[in-house]
């Protein structure tokens, strides 16, 4: 296991003292000329960040997440192939672009090649997800996590990631794609164990069903081989419907609910990140075909709202809390929600869909030394 640094995040010039700065790329069209367009402002953008400084001399990983199967809303490979442009420009001495050990294989059928791309698409884990470098973690069930060992043994990092909604946390992307992406199989698995929020009594339980019935979102489930009542967080609102509908006060809001969860994804992208030097990782995040759902889930569905742009930063925390800001308002696009779905109460429209509010994330991440919510947007013409 490499010893974990400290982790610095460097702020740019321009910000004010406590913030940091954002760089927005819009993808809005003024004028019908390519140069008005997202991918020529990308390189602009990519040539305002601190390229030389990040991957000069170095070995660089790339992250991404290339979705699964029928999946098309992830980031463009043009847009990648772009990045991997600049990077080679920078002086890298080697560039990678990367995923987790499982999703790598199949995502040539999406244009990931290393044609396209112009370099690599390595598993992150290794070809079976079983190069990894364990860190201790110590959050209530969260012991450790493997950290794979092609993002570990890398210099620099490029978190290139792509905005969307998340059942467990309300949303997922820059934070997400280094805590779920670049560790084993394995750790994301005790990641979710952290999910939770109600506590079911199963000895009060009188097996009446009525808390299953109660709940609009499937998330109240009955296990017929058990015998019990489980919950499926990712579709849970924590609406209480159920709690309200048990006859025996068989269960209970724990509080707290997903909040664990994004503790624990915070913890595990700031173990990421402890892996490089100070002043070796940039976050970019695409906040175009916003989807309901992760790109994991081996297909696509309307996008809920109008494409935003691109946001770029060395701050994680800035750049999650802008991409948040910019997506805030809004009701979704018609046909772009799961048929049935309703919204509830909430700040923020992937709260209002998933019941979970995603700002939380971004203080779970100041509260852990990753960065700051405060930041200046900087708008790339
Ligand atoms: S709190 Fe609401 S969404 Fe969650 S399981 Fe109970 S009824 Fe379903
Ligand atoms: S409503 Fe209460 S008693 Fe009835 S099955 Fe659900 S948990 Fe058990």
């Amino acid at each position: 296991m490499a010893t974990p640094k400290s982790v610095t995040v460097k702020k740019n010039a321009g910000a004010a003292k406590g913030q940091a700065e954002v760089l927005f790329a819009s993808a809005a069209v003024e004028r019908l000329e390519a140069k008005a367009t997202l991918p020529a402002k990308f390189l602009r953008m990519l040539d305002r960040l601190p390229m030389k400084r990040v991957c000069g001399g170095a070995t660089v990983a790339v992250k991404i997440h290339v979705g699964g199967h029928f999946g098309f809303t992830t980031i463009p490979p043009l847009f990648v192939r772009l990045l991997i442009e600049k990077i080679k420009a920078a002086g890298a001495k080697n560039v990678f672009v990367t995923d987790g050990s499982y999703s790598v294989g199949e995502a040539t059928a999406r244009g990931y090649t290393a044609e396209v791309l112009g370099a690599p698409l390595v598993g992150a884990a290794g070809v079976k997800d079983k190069f990894f470098y364990r860190h201790k973690i110590g959050y209530k069930t969260l012991k450790e996590v493997e950290i794979a060992g092609n993002v570990e043994d890398a210099d620099a990092l490029v978190n290139l990631s792509h905005f969307k909604g998340h059942g467990d946390c309300a949303y997922g992307a820059a934070c997400k794609n280094l805590a779920m992406g670049c560790v084993t199989q394995k750790s994301r698995g005790w990641l979710h164990q952290l999910e939770g929020g109600l506590l079911y009594n199963e000895k009060l339980c009188v097996r009446c069903k009525k808390c299953v019935e109660a709940c609009t979102r499937q998330a109240a489930q009955w296990n017929a081989e058990r015998n019990r009542l489980e919950i499926f967080y990712h579709n849970c609102v924590y609406c209480r419907h159920c709690v309200l509908a048990c006859p025996k006060d068989a269960i209970k809001i724990s509080g707290g609910g997903f909040i664990p969860f994004q503790h624990g994804l915070a913890l595990a992208a700031r173990e990421v990140l402890r892996t490089f030097e100070p002043g070796r990782t940039l976050h970019i995040t695409f906040l175009t075909q916003i989807t309901v759902y992760c790109d994991c889930w081996g297909f696509s569905t309307p996008a809920l709202i109008p494409d935003v742009g691109i946001v770029a930063s060395e701050d994680i925390a800035a750049v999650e809390k802008a991409s948040l800001d910019l997506t805030r308002d809004g009701d979704p696009l018609p046909g772009s929600l799961p048929p049935g779905r309703k919204l509830v109460e909430g700040k923020h429209l992937f709260e209002r869909i998933h019941g979970k509010d995603p700002y939380v994330q971004i203080d779970r991440l100041e509260a852990v030394g990753l960065g700051t919510g405060r930041y200046k947007l900087v708008e790339i013409k």
